[in-house]
């Protein structure tokens, strides 16, 4: 499993600690020691998953919940907050502002990378290794590999990225916009009409089995994978 997770604590040691153990649980681990500092971070590229301080310098980590919950963009981000205090009304505080999962200080890294682990798999099935099949195509992250009725279907990495997305968010529509974010992780320096580029490969690369017809173009809208008509 490789997620992108954005940790953002002010104490360094602390930092450093979940630092380590994401990476070594496999993750990409991007830092911010300040709400204000995480907030141009995904502003720049938005992540797979955030952990986050409670307790920060400036703005806290409760305003930061909550202004990720408001926009569009960022309010299905996974979230998981560290607290220094064990107090019910701070966790019913954090859970009601939008977080998925609680931590209190101090908490084992096994603990931290299980629920990391937990919250990915319920919020966020693209960041995860689980294989998935739809109507004979199957997508294995774990072996990068897809199949479709059994013969293995080459793609580029974006189009493997983008399928596994499209896979995980059946049945719904996706802007350009968003496909940028979710397979790019950056919508700022990538123009829009290069989503519909990976979407012509990969349909032509689906072609070979017959698959390409689940990638629905949703006019003035976006994509959607989907196995109904
Ligand atoms: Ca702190």
């Amino acid at each position: 499993m490789s997620a992108s997770i954005l940790v953002v604590e002010d104490e360094p040691a602390i930092q450093e600690l979940i630092s380590y153990n994401l990476e070594l649980a496999g993750h990409q681990v991007r830092r911010a020691d300040s709400a204000e500092g995480a907030m141009a971070m995904v502003r720049a590229a938005l992540p797979d998953m955030v952990v986050l301080d409670w307790m920060l310098p400036g703005m806290s980590g409760i305003d930061f919940v909550r202004w990720l919950r408001a926009d569009r963009r960022t309010q299905a981000v996974p979230l998981i907050m560290l607290t220094a205090r064990a107090e019910e009304q701070d966790k019913l505080s954090g859970l009601e502002s939008g977080a998925d999962d609680y931590l209190t200080k101090p908490f084992s890294p096994r603990e931290l990378v299980a629920r990391v682990k937990a919250v990915l798999r319920r919020r966020a099935p693209q960041a995860t290794d689980d294989a998935i099949e739809v109507a004979g195509l199957l997508l294995d992250p774990a072996s990068h590999r897809v199949l479709g009725n059994g013969t293995p279907i080459t793609l580029g990495p974006t189009e493997f990225r983008m399928l596994h997305f499209l896979m995980t968010h059946a049945e719904r529509v996706h802007t350009r916009a968003q496909l940028l974010d979710q397979v790019w992780g950056d919508h700022v320096f990538v123009e829009e009409r290069t989503v519909d580029v990976h979407i012509r490969r990969l349909r032509k690369a689906l072609q070979h089995t017959g698959h390409d017809h689940l990638i629905k173009t949703v006019r003035s809208a976006g994509y959607r994978f989907s196995e109904n008509a």
